[in-house]
Formats: C-alpha cells, sequence, structure tokens
C-alpha cells in the first residue's frame, strides 16, 4: 500500500506559535487525545515541547503516561478522565494533573493520595451546561466545600478550575461563561484564588479573548484543523499539519485508481463529492471503494503519480475540514479515522516549498 499519512513537524510547530501568539498571555495547553489527533503522540509532543510548550491535556492516563514517558518530567499533564482506583494510582506515579468533576473521584482522590503520602494536584470541573461530568452549580459550593478541605488537609492541592463548552454559538457559550464565573467566585470565596481557570478549545479561543482566562486547551488548532462552518486555515495563520496521500496504481480512459479505501479511513461517502489534488490539477473522487479509490484522470496521468486526498492543498483542493463538510462533520474526524495501518511519515516542512 502506498497510502500514507504525512506530518509535517514544521507546520505543527508554527502552528503552535501561531496559537501561542494569539491567545498570550494565556497559556497553551496542548490536547493530544486520539493519538494526537492521529498524528502520533510520540513526534508531535517531542515537538511542541521543544517549541515551548509546556501544559499537555490527556483524555485518559493511558494517553497521559504516553506523554509523560516523551516530555519529561518538567511539563504538567493534565487528564480529564479517571475512570478506576488503578488509575489514581497511575495519576499519583507519573504526577499528572487531574481533572475532579465528581464528588465520588474526589473522594476517591482524597484516599489515593492520603496511602501514598502524596499530594495530588486537581482542577475542579464546574459543569456549565454540556452535561458532560462535572459538578453542576446548584451542588457545586457543597463540592467545593470538600476539596478545600482535601486541600487543608494536604491531600489535594486545587490547582485549576475548569469547564468545556460546545462552541457552537455565542449565546450558549456566554451562558457556560457566566457559570464558569460564579464557582469561580463560589470558589475564591471558600479561600482558593490562586488556581488557574480554563474554558476554551480552539474555537473560542481565538474568537473570544474573554474565554481565554489563564489557559486554554487546544487541539484542531495546532494541527491546523479549522471548525467546520468556521474561518478559514489562512485567515486564522494556520497550516494542516497532516496530508493524506496515495499513488496512481493504474489507469484507464477517464479514470485512475490510487490505493486508498474505506478500509484505510477515507469515507465511502466521499465518492462523486469531494476534489482532490492531482499532478493535473484538481479532480472529482469518482468512488470510493473498500481499498482503492477511483478519481478522474487528468492528461498524462501515469501510474506511480501522487493525489492528495486532503491537507495544506495549493490548488484548491480540500483540507480535511473541506471533506468535513461536505459529511457534515467535523476535521478532528475525518483526520482521525485514518486508519492505523496507513504508515505515518514525518517530514520537517523545508523539503516541500
Ligand atoms: C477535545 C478537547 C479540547 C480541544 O478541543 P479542540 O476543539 O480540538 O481544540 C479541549 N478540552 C477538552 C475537554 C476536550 O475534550
Amino acid at each position: 500500500m502506498t497510502a500514507r499519512f504525512v506530518v509535517d513537524l514544521a507546520a505543527l510547530e508554527a502552528n503552535v506559535a501561531q496559537v501561542r501568539d494569539t491567545v498570550a498571555p494565556a497559556e497553551v495547553m496542548f490536547v493530544v487525545k486520539d493519538d494526537a489527533y492521529g498524528h502520533g503522540i510520540a513526534r508531535a509532543c517531542t515537538t511542541v515541547y521543544q517549541a515551548g510548550i509546556r501544559w499537555f491535556g490527556a483524555f485518559d492516563v493511558r494517553t497521559a503516561t504516553a506523554v509523560r514517558q516523551v516530555v519529561g518530567a518538567h511539563a504538567r499533564i493534565f487528564v480529564w478522565i479517571a475512570a478506576s482506583p488503578a488509575d489514581i494510582e497511575e495519576v499519583v506515579q507519573h504526577d499528572l494533573d487531574l481533572g475532579v468533576g465528581d464528588r465520588a473521584l474526589l473522594q476517591d482522590v482524597a484516599g489515593t493520595a492520603l496511602r501514598h503520602g502524596r499530594r495530588i494536584r486537581v482542577h475542579l470541573k464546574v459543569d456549565t451546561g454540556l452535561h458532560r461530568n462535572g459538578v453542576r452549580l446548584d451542588e457545586w459550593e457543597e463540592f467545593v466545600t470538600r476539596a478545600v478541605d482535601f486541600h487543608r488537609s494536604g491531600q489535594i492541592e486545587i490547582v485549576g478550575l475548569w469547564s468545556h463548552i460546545a462552541e457552537a454559538s455565542d449565546a450558549e457559550d456566554d451562558a457556560a461563561r457566566e457559570q464558569f464565573e460564579r464557582a469561580g467566585d463560589i470558589l475564591s470565596r471558600a479561600g482558593v484564588t490562586s488556581v488557574m481557570r480554563h474554558l476554551a478549545a480552539s474555537a473560542a479561543s481565538f474568537a473570544r479573548p474573554e474565554f481565554r482566562y489563564d489557559m486554554v486547551r487546544v487541539g484542531a488548532f495546532c494541527y491546523g484543523i479549522r471548525s467546520a462552518g468556521g474561518v478559514n486555515e489562512r485567515e486564522l495563520g494556520l497550516r494542516p499539519a497532516a496530508r493524506l496521500e496515495a499513488d496512481v496504481l493504474s489507469v484507464a480512459a477517464d479514470q485512475v485508481s490510487i490505493d486508498v479505501g474505506s478500509l484505510d479511513g477515507v469515507p465511502s461517502l466521499l465518492s462523486g463529492r469531494v476534489i482532490v489534488g492531482t499532478p493535473g490539477g484538481t479532480r472529482r473522487v469518482i468512488h470510493v471503494g473498500e481499498s482503492e479509490s477511483m478519481i478522474e484522470s487528468w492528461p498524462g496521468a501515469d501510474v506511480g503519480e501522487t493525489v492528495l486526498i486532503f491537507g495544506p492543498g495549493t490548488h484548491g483542493e480540500g483540507s480535511a475540514t473541506d471533506i468535513a463538510e461536505a459529511l457534515n462533520t467535523i476535521g478532528e474526524e475525518v483526520v482521525v479515522r485514518v486508519s492505523p495501518r496507513v504508515a505515518r511519515l514525518y517530514e520537517s516542512g523545508d523539503a516541500r516549498g
């Protein structure tokens, strides 16, 4: 198979610099769920660590542990799901920062800390409307009281206040932010005043300065994946860091075949709906099969030539988000579904103008 997912580490680095410039003085947490949005944790984290990123955000403990192995002891790694007592043990062992959004977990964390004689750094999560864990505002005060008790007795250290927002409409985000503010006031009144507050992900971190607080948690934009229906990459100052390409296997009169298909993660729904980049310019996808796809031909098309399925197109071919929009989904989804059996290659930018 010639299909390959090529990550331009220089583009990743430039995107991270752009994100940091845009949100400064807020700190940037680099979000790495789904194997760094399919870009590969090891290379992605090494690159951004060297570029100065010191906060990493992982959905699960396994991922957070993998990040720790890559970036060493001096980075802060925030993990927002601890699903079991074993997970909390890992949090201690790998010196992770843990998001805590329910009372039972808070209790377990305090218990684990006591057993180890080690303080666990926690970021308290308030639910501001997404209902994906987090403590509701009407239970927040009681939750904070318990957390502050554990903080005073030295089992936890409350270092953060956070929530997650939909970033789908300004009105909903504003309502969420109002709740976030109220949660922050309650926490301050309980005597906890020097916490890092973090609320925004990619879209709000660029578009809504008042959502930046002390830190933003950014995944998509660091990888150069713009929001579906949103501002284009150029206006954001970003560039897709990854591209998916494959070589021409055979040439017929009016179409060529490439050896990548739905089993490799190219959505079969793309048939007839998107354009891809070819040496002869942009061409329509005619059909996506399981392991081969048919593309409109171009004059002089030849076996071995490269077709760009998505990436930083220079002639109007699509980014992952362009493809996502044709499917009514988001760019992350398109990138992340590229199968692990597609080779990951890394380059540092200067090879390709
Ligand atoms: C995925 C995620 C982010 C990053 O979102 P992007 O839109 O990719 O920047 C931030 N915070 C949480 C809790 C997430 O799940």
